[in-house]
């Protein structure tokens, strides 16, 4: 369909029409949401080679009146799009805070750590290093309980300016892991100049064991990178013993994904760790 013709002339185009109009009634909703406090928190617990929970990925949904539990999908591309990502950002980071401070002295959920996601436009942020450091001083919590996932795409579009906000925030105490990682371009180089605590490995690759030989070999050279390094490495997308057979041989030290657990409202995480904890 012609949006310009050949004079200048607007034809109307009733498909583009309604796109635009549910894009802008998608971004009010998100809007409302924020102010009435319209999303939820779900974790999924990272286990441990001992099969211990040792923390949980926070993943946002939705709750719309009508539609019900939106998964991230769905609004997030609009959300960074707008630049409501940043205060939906905030509010993630502040709602983990919260959490972690909550189960402090609680049986079986006294030392989890949260991990949670961050966009580019709101690492990019100017003061994103300081608000972070607000809410963390805010709740007092103890270093290393928060733990932020960053992308390679995020991570190297600016470079200069990831290294200097994961220096200040290291030295607040968060820790940083290198989301969907063999997804993009980083090499050996850059990884060595940033300070990343785990090496998370892409669910694709794990998907994929067993089906095609790349992908096995991939894996052991991220987990052979991050023990190079120091540092963790993180299977993401566990769904059968015979990837967590095929990712223990090979030294993985943590796991996530439907073997051990679905991405579970605040509830049910908190009644399986306490079940845990009594045994
Ligand atoms: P991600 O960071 O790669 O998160 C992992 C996604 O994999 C989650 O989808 C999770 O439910 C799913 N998953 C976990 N285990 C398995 C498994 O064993 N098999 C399969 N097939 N999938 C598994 P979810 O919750 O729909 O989140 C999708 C994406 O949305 C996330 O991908 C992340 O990029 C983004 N996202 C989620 N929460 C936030 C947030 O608070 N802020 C930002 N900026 N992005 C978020
Ligand atoms: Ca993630
Ligand atoms: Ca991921
Ligand atoms: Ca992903």
């Amino acid at each position: 369909a012609k949006r310009n013709g050949r004079n200048g002339m607007q034809f109307y185009d009733p498909a583009m029409q309604q796109a635009l109009e549910a894009k802008a009634a998608l971004e009010s909703d998100l809007r409302r949401a924020l102010e009435e406090n319209g999303f939820v928190l779900y974790y999924q617990p990272q286990v441990d080679q001992d099969g211990r929970t040792i923390g949980a990925e926070v993943l946002i949904r939705w709750l719309h009146p009508q539609r019900g539990l939106v998964p991230p999908a769905e609004f997030i591309p609009l959300a960074e799009e707008t630049g409501l990502i940043v205060p939906i950002g905030n509010w993630v980071v502040e709602t983990a805070c919260a959490q972690l401070k909550l189960w402090e002295g609680r049986a079986g959920l006294d030392d989890l750590q949260l991990a949670v996601n961050v966009s580019a436009p709101q690492f990019r942020q100017a003061d994103f290093v300081a608000q972070v450091r607000r809410t963390l001083e805010r709740y007092g919590l103890s270093p290393g309980r928060l733990k932020l996932e960053l992308t390679e795409s995020l991570v190297l579009d600016d470079i200069d300016d990831t290294i200097v906000k994961m220096q200040q925030l290291r030295e607040s105490g968060v820790r940083f892991s290198m989301d969907d990682f063999g997804t993009g371009y980083s090499s050996l180089y850059y990884l060595t100049k940033l300070p990343f605590d785990q090496l998370k490995i892409d669910r694709s690759f794990v998907h994929n064991l067993g089906v095609t030989q790349n992908d096995a070999v991939i894996i052991q050279t991220i987990i052979g990178m991050a023990e190079n390094l120091g540092i963790e490495s993180l299977a993401e997308g566990v769904e059968t013993e015979e990837q967590l057979g095929f990712l223990n041989a090979h030294g993985c030290n943590l796991y996530q994904g439907f073997l051990f657990g679905r991405p579970l409202p605040l509830e049910q995480f908190q009644a399986r760790l306490q079940a845990f904890a009594q045994k």
